[in-house]
């Protein structure tokens, strides 16, 4: 599970009483918009690309998925550090599935992929090379004016364990940061300035537990901002970040600071950056999943490997939390909900529909669950019982993690539509159909 990292005060008892919540039950009565979400269509010029990085990767993929359901066309690359090359024919699997239903839509985009580092700025620039065109807006680059018809990036590669980047700090500044400081270089260069970053909760930090509500985006911020608390009151927000307690948070907080730095030097770019809360579960199809290639840090694929009896037990860390049941509390949320997130960004960010050129949502459902209670609900879906290992709290662990997630109800018009029951349900569907994951001899 990827958690920052706090201690010090005591977290309100969360409220996880809709475990099997549908996101139109979600108690909140503030939102204008009508639900149930739209799901965004996109109305995208037949020769138009989004690029998207680590796109094989469990995010990626699933988001992958999604934006070609609606119609756009993608350029994936991915160096398969974390990932597998048969995720790419069951993206196509999917998607032919999807129009053969759907004939009506006589466009089938179009998917590219590119097994590239994306830190090889000069791979990456012979693929930008390819995807130069005449026909658009132009934009005078290091040696000489670009156009691309590549409309947009969505940014997923990355390492991503907090844990580990405590062990290896310097793999994660050199493939999060120094790698992505020469991307946003290259891509200037040829014009493409529309961005959409993979952040996380982590960047939030200590404020994490400092916090007795749901986390908003304005407690981490890049340029000083007023916003109003939850007592109505009017608060300054100074620019910064406390309590980031691995490389990994670290990495995450700086892109993002870069980004906003960006916008400011250069009115072309827009920028999103999505923080995720806690990600789970799969496509329902059972063909795609989260299948890491090492040791798992996150608490699902750890819970799966238990199942697969691949491990003797789940360790819990921490039964002392002033949580219900005394396990951390986490807003876990659908993985294709998530991927929906970044179809509503990316439509917004394109279209200039943002409130601020760089704009910071949390994806998340709002809701929290304990640990034991996602145990449970994969009992229950599985119909299995899972063993557990009661250890001490880990370093760099918060008590609970919840997202405020009205901003991007308001301005992206996305919100969370599938529970924890149905990320379980999709996630023991994935194991049943995969025994051994993406490494399965049919895939
Ligand atoms: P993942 O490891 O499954 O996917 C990342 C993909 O990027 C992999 O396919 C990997 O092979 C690829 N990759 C890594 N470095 C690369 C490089 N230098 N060049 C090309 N490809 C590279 O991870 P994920 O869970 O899908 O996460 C995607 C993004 O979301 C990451 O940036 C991660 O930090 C962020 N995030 C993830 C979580 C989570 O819990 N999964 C939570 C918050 C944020």
């Amino acid at each position: 599970m990827e958690t920052p990292n706090n201690s010090s005060t005591q977290p309100a008892t969360p409220d996880t009483s809709s475990l099997a919540h549908s996101g139109s039950s979600t108690p909140r009565s503030d939102i204008e918009f009508p639900f149930p979400f739209v799901p965004v269509r996109a109305d995208t010029p037949k020769d138009e690309y989004i690029l998207v990085t680590g796109g094989l990767g469990y995010i990626g993929s699933h988001t992958t998925l999604e934006l070609l359901k609606a119609g756009y066309n993608v350029v994936l690359i991915d160096n398969l550090s974390n990932s597998y090359i048969c995720v790419l024919d069951r993206i196509r699997v999917l998607v032919q599935q999807h129009y053969s239903n759907h004939s009506e839509e006589n466009h089938v985009p179009i998917l590219e992929f590119r097994q590239i580092d994306y830190g090889d700025v000069g791979a990456l620039r012979r693929i930008l090379d390819q995807y130069q065109t005449a026909t658009r807006k132009p934009w005078v680059g290091s040696d000489g004016p670009k156009y691309s018809k590549i409309m947009g990036v969505i940014h997923f590669a990355a390492y991503k364990s907090p844990t580990e980047s405590i062990r290896m700090p310097l793999p994660y500044y050199s493939n999060n940061l120094a790698c992505f400081v020469g991307l946003l270089e290259t891509l200037g260069d040829y014009g493409i300035k529309t961005f959409v970053f993979s952040s996380s909760a982590t960047v939030y930090g200590a404020m994490m537990n400092e916090s007795n509500e749901p986390i908003k985006e304005e407690h981490c911020v890049h340029e000083d901002e007023l916003f109003t608390d939850g007592d109505g009151r009017i608060k300054l927000t100074q620019q910064g970040c406390r309590g980031l307690t691995s490389p990994y948070g670290r990495t995450k907080w700086m892109c993002e600071a870069i980004l906003s730095d960006l916008i400011i030097s250069d009115p072309d770019w827009t920028v999103v950056a999505l923080r995720y809360f806690n990600p789970v579960g799969c496509d329902p199809s059972g063909l795609l999943g989260e299948d890491p290639l090492g040791l798992p840090n996150n608490l699902m694929p750890v819970v799966c490997k238990v199942l697969r009896s691949e491990l003797p037990a789940l360790k819990i860390y921490g039964t002392d939390y002033n949580t219900n049941d005394g396990t951390g509390v986490r807003d876990f949320i659908h993985v294709t909900d998530l991927a929906m997130g970044h179809l509503a960004a990316i439509a917004a960010a394109t279209t200039n529909c943002l409130y601020t050129r760089f704009r910071s949502f949390n994806l998340g459902s709002g809701l929290g669950h304990s640990v034991l209670e996602l145990v449970e609900a994969m009992e229950q879906v599985s119909m299995r019982e899972i063993k557990l290992q009661l250890t001490d709290r880990r370093s760099g662990d918060v008590a609970i993690s919840i997202a405020q997630p009205t901003r991007a109800e308001k301005e992206l018009n996305w919100r969370t539509q599938r529970s924890l029951l149905d990320s379980c349900r999709d996630s023991w569907n994935f194991l049943t159909r995969n025994p051994l994951g993406y490494r399965n001899p049919e895939s």
